[in-house]
Parts: structure tokens; sequence; C-alpha cells
């Protein structure tokens, strides 16, 4: 076997990896020896030559390389591949039952498996490849899903943004089986409908389940806004909930078709208390308030405004400038459930945009609940970059 690849950090740069983190930026790296390809896997060394990890060397990507293992005595091989996969799946048994039959099964490095996510809808698995090292392992990494799922069909979603950072190019389609003419999975005993092939990431935001429980159980009698609603997650659990009503706005049509096939699905719940709108969230927002229209429990749930740290100034602007006019559209003792799954804006900043926001609309607000994702998106330890999706239930006081 040829010799591994070297990368040596410079002196006083192992500290982050000391720590367990992950990633190695190209900043850190002091030479890299052995010519690897993109994605080889790569012996990191510090500044002495003392082995520190085993990394995805990825020549493209800022993050230059990414680490399997910080144990000197476990190869990179499909085994390992295997075990961590099967590890991953497994951990996440007490995510399915009868009433729910959709989760995700691979967290990237939360799972020590850095660029490979896989969410479970029914018997469908689809899988997204974001880094080089996860795309090298590509046919262990599917074939390990298989194995741990007995999935009928196995469907690529490579069509990230990110992959460009890596060089990689975009890849979807079926890897293994069939892809059913309709995806449906049940959410707290709800059909939903994934549009695994043009939905949004991998198809559905399976990591507001528990909010989406949480706000059901909140919505009882209130008359509910949910802004930014893809396909309906939140606006059928309001309703399952009992809501007066339920207006739900996206700008996404596509979503609204398949948001109000999920309603007709789901025979139980009273469509004649929901209405759907495609529209700008800003802008209607405004043209509520104008109308004097107003609301006990409002849901905010953007798309990612900061993307990266460059991001977060603008970011900001747009999270307080909803927020305020949320909270300006909220009667007095409502509740405003509001999220940022921006991972450049922390938690402790998304709360002064919304502390901010409440001075600026005159609202007198606490905060009564914290919200993160559900319990398939673990947030590891050691890359709190992880803790992404975060959210505060606000109640705006009398
Ligand atoms: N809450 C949803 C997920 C929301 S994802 C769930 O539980 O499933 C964010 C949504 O915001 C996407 O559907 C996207 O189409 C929509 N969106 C993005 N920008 C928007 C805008 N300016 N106005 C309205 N909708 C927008």
């Amino acid at each position: 076997m040829a010799p591994a690849s070297v990368l040596r950090l410079k002196a006083g740069r192992e500290r982050s990896l000391a720590h367990r983190h992950p990633w190695i930026f190209s900043g850190a790296i002091e030479s890299v020896d052995g010519n690897p390809s993109t994605g080889a896997t790569v012996e990191v060394v510090d500044s002495r030559g003392t082995f520190l990890a085993r990394a995805a060397y990825s020549p493209s990507s800022q993050i230059r390389a990414r680490v399997w293992s910080f144990d000197a005595d476990t190869a990179i091989d499909d085994a390992f591949i295997d075990r961590l996969m099967a590890r991953a799946c497994s951990a996440r048994r007490d995510m399915l039952d009868d009433a729910h039959t959709a989760c995700r099964l691979v967290h990237g490095e939360a799972d020590g498996l850095p660029g490979v996510i896989a969410d479970r809808y029914d018997d469908v698995v689809v899988l997204q490849l974001l880094a080089a090292g996860a795309e090298r392992f590509r046919d262990a990494i599917g074939a390990a899903l298989m194995a741990a799922t007995h999935a009928r069909c196995l469907y690529e979603r490579s069509d990230a943004e990110v992959r460009a950072l890596e060089g990689l190019p975009r890849r979807v389609g079926v890897i293994d089986g069939a892809l059913p003419e309709e995806v449906v999975i049940r959410e707290a005993g709800l059909h939903y409908v994934v549009d695994v092939v043009a939905g949004q990431k991998t198809g559905f935001y399976l990591d507001q389940r528990d909010n989406r429980a949480h706000i059901g159980v909140q919505a009882h009698g209130r008359r509910v806004l949910n802004a930014f609603c893809y396909t309906g997650g939140f606006t059928l659990a309001a309703l399952a909930g009992g809501a007066a009503s339920v207006l739900s706005i996206d700008s996404s049509a596509a979503a609204l078709e398949v948001a109000r096939s999920n309603l007709a699905r789901n025979v139980t719940l009273d469509a004649r208390r929901c209405t759907w709108l495609e529209a700008d969230v800003f802008t209607e927002l405004r043209a509520l308030r104008n109308r004097g229209a107003w609301f006990d429990l409002i849901v905010l749930d953007p798309p990612k405004f900061a993307p990266t740290a460059a991001h977060v100034a603008r970011a900001a602007r747009a999270y307080k400038d909803i927020n305020l006019l949320a909270l300006k559209l909220l009667a007095p003792g409502g509740l405003l459930a509001t999220f940022s799954c921006s991972g450049a804006i922390e938690a402790s900043l998304f709360r002064k945009i919304v502390a901010g926001a409440a001075v600026d609309a005159n609202a007198d607000a606490a905060v009564i609940a914290q919200f993160g994702a559900s319990a398939d998106h673990p947030v590891a330890l050691t890359f709190p970059e992880g803790d992404y999706l975060k959210g505060l239930l606000v109640r705006k006081r009398a």
C-alpha cells in the first residue's frame, strides 16, 4: 500500500484538533506531502510530526480537511464507513413508529461522518453528499444505508450549493431500487407528501418535527399565522391542535401546491379554517398590518438569511424586520414562535435581534420556551457549528 499523504499543521495550530473539532482550515496548514487527490484520506500531524488525526482532503475548499478519526489505530476504509453509518441509523430507532415514518438517519459531523446527510422518508432514503471525503466513499455509504434500512429506494440529492465549494459537481437520481410515484410520510399521525426529487433540501424540514408538535399544542382556539409555510408542516400541526384559523404564506407556488394536497389528504382536519397565500412574507406582513389584522399565534420559520458569516449584518436586519412586524400583528397575550436556521447567527445574537424587534414594536414580550432541532439532528459537543436551528417562543403581554 502506498504511504499515506501527510498534512502538517503550523506550530500552535493543533489546538482545535486537540478539542476534537473536525475541521482543518487552509490557514492552519504548513505543508501537504504526497500529492493527495480530492477526497483522499491524509494523515494529519502537528508541527513536530506527531499523529493527530486521519482526515479527508479537500484541495479546493477553505475547510481543507475534515477528520474521520482521531485514533491512530483506526483505518479509514469501507468497513469504517459501514460501522459509523450503522451506528447513526440505529441511534434513530426511537424516532420511528406508527405515527412517524420519517427522520434524519445521518447528520454529518455530529455522527462522525462529515458531509454525509441521509433522510428516511417512509421506505425511501435520500442521500446528500456535501464534502469531498464523503463523495469518495459514496458506494460504501449507499451500501451501508441499504443494509441498515432495507429501503425500497435510495435516491441522491447531491445538489446543494456548498458542493461547488468542494469542487464537486451536482448529482441527483436513483442510486438503488425504484422511486415510488409518490412518497408519503406520517408525522404525528398526519400525512405529508414529500417531493424528494424537486422539494427543498431533501424534500422536508425534518428538523422541525418536535417544534411542530409543540406549536400544535399551543394552537388550540387561536388565530394562527404561519409565515414561510413550505408544504404546510406547522399549518397541519396547528389545525390538528384545534386552531380557530390558519393563514399560511409562502413565495413558492410548488411548495403551496404540495401543501394544499397535504391538507386534502388529512380528511380529519377542517380545511375551511385554512387559507393559503402565495406571497412575499416581508410585503404581506405589512399589508396585513395595514388591514388591521390580528393573530394569536404567529410562526416565523424563514429560510437561511445568513448562509455565511459575511451575511450576518444584512441577515440580522431581515430577521429584525419580520419579527418586528409579527410582534405588531400579535394580539395581547399572543405567542410568536420565531426561528433562525442560520448557523452564522448564534443563539445569543438571535435573542438580541428579537429583543430589538420587541422594543421597536413597543411590545412587552418574554421568552417562555426555546427550541432547537429534533433529536435526529444532534449537535456534537465538539462541533458547536452544528447548532444551526434555534427558536424562541415569545409571549406578548397584555
Ligand atoms: N416551516 C416549514 C419550513 C420553512 S422553509 C416546515 O415546517 O416545513 C422556508 C420557506 O420559506 C420555503 O418554503 C421558501 O419557499 C419560503 N420563502 C423564502 N423566502 C420567502 C419570502 N420572502 N416570502 C415567502 N416565503 C419565502
